[in-house]
This record gives C-alpha cells, structure tokens and sequence, in this order.
C-alpha cells in the first residue's frame, strides 16, 4: 500500500492527489480510531468527513473547517492540504523524498483530524466556552497529545513542561482522559459563570450611587497564546445630568478573554483580576456625554470613539 503511494508520477493529476488524500484520511481515520474506541464497534467521528487541495496561506500545511452554522445537525468536517505539499508526495524524483513527505502529510493530516474529532465530541459542551478544538487549547493538545500528534506552533516546547502534559502523559485509556476533559470542562464553567458578570446595578437605581459600573466577561480557548489573554474589550463610558441636574455615570466594559493551555481552571480569577481592565488585543473605547431635560428631551453633547480594528 505504502510503495503505491509513493510512486513517482510524471504528471500528477488532480484526481490521483485526490486519490492519495482519501486514502491516508481513511487510513488515519482508522489508526486513530483504534488508539481512541480500540474495544468499541464504534466511528472515530458521527459525521461526514472529506478532504481536499487548496492554496492556502503560504506557511499553512493543513486547514480544518466545517459548515455546522449552516447545518447544525449535519455539518461536514472538511480538512484542506496545500497543494504544492500534496504534488511532492509523488512528484519529487527520489522514493526517499517521497516517503518522507508521505510521512509528513500523515501527520498534517492526523493533526487536522484531532481537530475535527475534538470539535465533535466537546464544543457542545458548556457551549459559551467556545473554540475548544482551537491550537492552543487545552482540551484540543490533551487529545492531540494522547494519539501521538504534532504541533508545528512553536508554543509546543512550552505544553511538554506544562502540568497538563504530564497529567494526559499519564493515562492509557481514552476513557480516562475523556472523563478528565469534561471535568475540566466543567471547572473551566464554573469559573467563567463565576466572573460573568460584575455590576452594581441595585444600589445604581436605588439612587444610592451616581456610578454605574457592569463588566461583562466572555471566556474561549485560544489558538496561539499559552496563557489568558485578553483578546477584546469595548468600553462605553456615558455621563449625564439627570432632570434634577445631578450627573450620573455609566461605564460598561466588555472583555473577552482567551484561555491558553498553561492556564488550569483555579489560575483564571487571580488572572482575570490582574487584567480586567487592561485594554484588550483588540478595542474599541467610546466616550459620551448627555444632557437629559426630560424624559423625551436628551442631547449628546459629546462623542468620542477609539478603536484598533
Ligand atoms: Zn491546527
């Protein structure tokens, strides 16, 4: 099977890089099936799979994506592969070279599968957590951890001293790291229900406060950081005089936080403290001011935006 795969082709035509693709998924498909359900009668994912070329972006080897917003109970996993990466495995003139592109798209593609896979079995879990198959995630490099897989971002060195890798290193089922994903799925929650949301909205209408401060807290893995990094935040500052003349404050911030692999559920708030209000990656601050006469009567009399995006 392995010399069929390497033949040296001339010309290579699409249809036989399409051949080739399908046939290392459906083989990885199966390896990774044995190491995850190896007593079960059971599909390594529900639903359909397929793989093709693209062009990607130039340091790009593989791509994962689906279509579940627009079929969430159908969707199709689709894995892409540069190209000129899947030309060399039977364009390149020696069988060595060939053999070890094969073995290098194997890894791409298994990679790619995780993905996949990670996204089926636990981005419905606390689904306001999102991105849990994301590069950085730690539940998605437990997993590509457990079948032997690679990761090209250079934040690989860092997850092989974290606690997270010696914890999946490990287990020797599937079952154990699957029950220790959803704890850990579940701990993640609690924190991230915990910070939700900060406000001081009951003593602001009591009118025992002019300041009216709401922080709202989104939490979602991240594909390039280790750490939590505070990917967004939107400010709405807002001051006004009332109809008695008194000025009243408003401030909503909105931050969304990205949680890499060397942050475990009990670092979040220590963490979360420490950068609430610093400005997110990405931001967008907005000053305002009003004069309120009555109820049907306001005038802004100040704006100001500030964005980086
Ligand atoms: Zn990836």
């Amino acid at each position: 099977m392995k010399n069929c795969l390497t033949k040296y082709a001339e010309r290579t035509f699409k249809k036989l890089r399409q051949n080739l693709l399908n046939t290392v998924l459906k083989q990885e498909m199966e390896k990774m099936r044995k190491q995850i359900f190896p007593w079960k009668r059971r599909k390594l994912l529900n639903y359909n799979i397929k793989i093709k070329e693209a062009k990607l972006d130039w340091q790009t080897l593989g791509q994962y994506e689906n279509n579940r917003d627009k079929n969430k109970y159908n969707y199709t996993h689709t894995i892409l592969i540069q190209k000129s990466f899947v030309y060399a495995v039977n364009k390149l003139p020696f069988k060595s070279l060939r053999k070890r592109r094969l073995k290098q798209l194997r890894k791409v593609i298994q990679h790619e599968l995780c993905h996949a896979f990670v996204y089926e079995r636990y981005e419905c879990v606390y689904s306001n957590l999102s991105g849990k198959n994301a590069d950085a995630s730690p539940i998605f490099l437990a997993v590509l951890t457990f079948v032997d897989g690679i990761s090209n971002y250079d934040f690989i060195n860092f997850f092989e001293e974290s606690e997270l890798y010696n914890t999946v290193k490990k287990f020797k089922k599937f079952e154990e790291l699957d029950n220790y994903l959803f704890d850990l799925l579940y701990e993640y929650n609690q924190v991230a229900q915990l910070l939700k949301e900060e406000s001081n909205v009951e003593e602001f209408t009591k009118l025992k406060i002019n300041n009216y401060n709401l922080i709202q807290n989104k939490f979602e893995f991240a594909s390039r950081t280790p750490g939590l990094e505070k990917n967004f935040s939107m400010e709405s500052k807002t001051v006004m005089t009332d109809t008695n003349g008194r000025l009243r404050n408003t401030n909503i911030l909105s931050n969304t936080f990205r949680i890499g692999f060397n942050v475990m559920p009990e670092d979040i708030e220590r963490l979360y403290y420490r950068k609430k209000y610093k400005q997110g990656r990405y931001y967008n601050n907005t000053k305002c001011a009003y004069v309120v006469y009555n109820k049907n009567n306001l005038r802004k009399i100040y704006e100001k935006e500030d964005k980086n995006y």
